[in-house]
């Protein structure tokens, strides 16, 4: 079943965006078992991303296939610490406090870690991250921090089927990575787009996306 998912996905996935930039899939394994995930990653995924440190600690010695290990969800300060030297990637650095956090301990332990600065593109209540008018001014703080490499971006679009305010959202974060991309030679990632909304992200520019129930079936919220 996952097998088979993650073939097809990876076959409908075109290999490059409008941009010629190759897409990663990185697979969003919240609530999924160390056996599906090693399905996935055997069926070709290359990256997987978690959202609870717990589950991160719980599953990391057990996944097979030394896949890229990406921090997707949202991260509590004091929890840093069980990632540092483990994550090949952190999408969702919201605000200062967690890049100083992040920062102070990759220095500690002698590592550089590489992270995505997370833009609330539809400024939503609910959702964490910078505005995107913020994205200077946060991106100039971070940028001089011990042992950080900024990769890039990484945005989280609004639950909606409004398909022109998707692509206009989508379409300025585009804007705003190539903005910081003419600055900094390092920016190489724009994470954007899920099961949902996939298509329309790599069609604005996305290069990287995170997939879960398209991969994995639904979350059941109950186990
Ligand atoms: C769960 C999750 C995803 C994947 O969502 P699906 O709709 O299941 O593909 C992507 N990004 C983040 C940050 C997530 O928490």
């Amino acid at each position: 079943m996952i097998k088979q998912n993650v073939e097809n996905f990876l076959k409908e996935v075109p290999p490059v965006n409008p941009f010629g930039e190759k897409i990663t899939v990185v697979a969003a394994v919240k609530m999924q078992s160390v056996e599906a995930i090693n399905q996935a990653v055997a069926a070709g995924i290359t990256a997987i991303g978690d959202n609870h440190v717990q589950e991160f600690k719980e599953k990391y010695v057990e996944i097979c296939g030394n896949p890229q290990r990406h921090f997707i969800g949202h991260l509590q300060t004091n929890k840093v610490k069980y990632l540092i030297a483990k994550t090949d990637l952190y999408h969702s650095v919201d605000r200062i406090a967690l890049a100083e956090e992040i920062s102070k301990r990759s220095v500690k332990a002698e590592v550089t870690s590489n992270i995505l600065i997370q833009i609330n593109a539809g400024s939503e209540e609910s959702k964490g991250g910078f505005e995107l008018d913020e994205l200077i001014t946060a991106y100039n703080a971070i940028k001089v921090m011990s042992n950080l490499k900024i990769k890039g971006l990484m945005a989280m679009l609004p639950f909606t089927d409004d398909k022109v305010e998707l692509t206009r959202l989508a379409t300025l974060m585009r804007q705003a990575y190539d903005e910081i991309k003419a600055l900094d030679g390092d920016i190489e990632y724009l994470s954007m787009g899920m099961s949902g909304d996939w298509k329309l992200c790599v069609e604005c520019g996305s290069n990287m996306i995170r997939i879960g129930t398209t991969l994995f079936g639904a979350r059941n919220y109950n186990k």
